[in-house]
């Protein structure tokens, strides 16, 4: 069995930047995410010959411990800056995207890290000593120790399926966090409609929470391919609502508004955990119960991209402290 000093769970940007942290103080860790690719919500996806951003939309720069990737990330021209606000004039608030998409930053850091992607982890075991993934199509490995960052029902799943014992204040610290969903619809339309001329319309209300116009917004696409974000409590209603009717909250909501929508194709996204709604107040945890296992991402440190960077960023620092 293949054996990690570190092996971090998820390769989305909480850990991707604990990993790069790690390896700038010389340690080498490994991570896997079930994802074909690594950025786990900041995410582009391909439709026909368009790139659309479905996840993440942009990120705000606030801590200077961030900033000082952020600057590094501009440097690579894997990041820059959308717009100083959405509304009127702006707030002169840098709003930052990734160059050909937000997908084009994990990739980049991915790049520098050895990261396993399409590998799903199915449990994770605590056995002589050493915490042991299993995969759902490769052979196990097992790590020194272990840096969990997938969403955190999802890892309460797989610490269940490997009957890991928490303490009952880790247990309660991590069944209080809770995250809302969100409905991303990607929507090539049959004649453009009208937008902001930097691409970024931030309504959030509900049901519309965003809409984004990937060309505008600096994406390579040959014509316009808008992004629609659904608010939490419409998504929550919809869940379950097959596309047409989707469709037509959409196109509803864009008339009321004095929009017109044809659509020419379309595609939906269902996240199930799209932003925290309930997070834990520390920037990570360590659990009690069981040694060298650490928890990161953005139920830990502020529901967006800066607050999971960071939360990678303070649990790599403690696991090596
Ligand atoms: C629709 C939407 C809009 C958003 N808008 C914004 C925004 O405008 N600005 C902003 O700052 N933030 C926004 N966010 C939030 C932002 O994307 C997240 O806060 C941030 O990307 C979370 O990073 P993370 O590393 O904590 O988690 P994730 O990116 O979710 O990474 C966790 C990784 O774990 C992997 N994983 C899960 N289970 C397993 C398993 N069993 N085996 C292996 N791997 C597994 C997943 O594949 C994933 O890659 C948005 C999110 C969504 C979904």
């Amino acid at each position: 069995m293949d054996h990690f000093e570190i092996a971090i769970v998820g390769a989305g940007i909480s850990g991707l930047m604990a990993a790069t942290y790690l390896a700038e103080k010389g340690k080498n860790s490994v991570l896997f995410d079930k994802g074909r690719g690594p950025g786990g919500r900041m995410s582009t996806r391909r439709f026909s010959e368009f790139r659309l951003d479905h996840g993440a939309q942009f990120f705000t720069v606030r801590d200077p411990r961030f900033e000082k990737y952020v600057q590094s990330w501009e440097k690579a021209g894997v990041a820059k800056i959308w717009c100083k606000g959405f509304s009127g004039t702006g707030d002169g608030h840098p709003r930052f995207r990734g160059t050909e998409g937000m997908n084009s930053i994990p990739k980049w850091l991915a790049g520098q890290l050895d990261v396993r992607t399409g590998h799903k982890v199915k449990s994770v075991r605590f056995v002589n000593q050493s915490w042991h993934l299993d995969f759902e199509e490769s052979p196990s490995v097992s790590a020194d120790q272990l840096l969990m960052t997938s969403p955190v029902p999802q890892t309460i799943a797989l610490l269940e399926a490997g009957r890991i014992e928490l303490s009952t204040s880790t247990k309660n610290y991590l069944s209080l966090i809770s995250y809302d969903p969100c409905i991303a619809m990607m929507v090539l339309p049959k004649d453009p409609l009208s937008m902001p001329e930097h691409g970024g319309w931030q309504i959030n209300e509900e049901p519309l929470q965003f809409v984004a116009d990937n060309q505008l917004k600096g994406l390579p696409n040959p014509g316009q391919a808008l992004t629609f974000h659904l608010g939490p409590q419409a998504s929550t209603e919809h869940w379950e609502s097959e596309p047409e009717k989707l469709i037509e909250l959409v196109r509803g909501e864009l008339r009321e508004r004095g929009k017109e929508l044809d659509i020419k194709d379309i595609q939906i996204h269902r996240w199930r955990y799209s932003q925290p709604a309930r997070l834990h107040d520390e920037s990570f945890l360590v659990a009690e119960g069981v040694p060298n296992l650490v928890f990161a991402g953005d139920a830990f440190a502020g529901p967006k991209i800066e607050g999971a960077a960071l939360s990678g960023l303070s649990a790599a620092q403690a696991m090596i402290a």
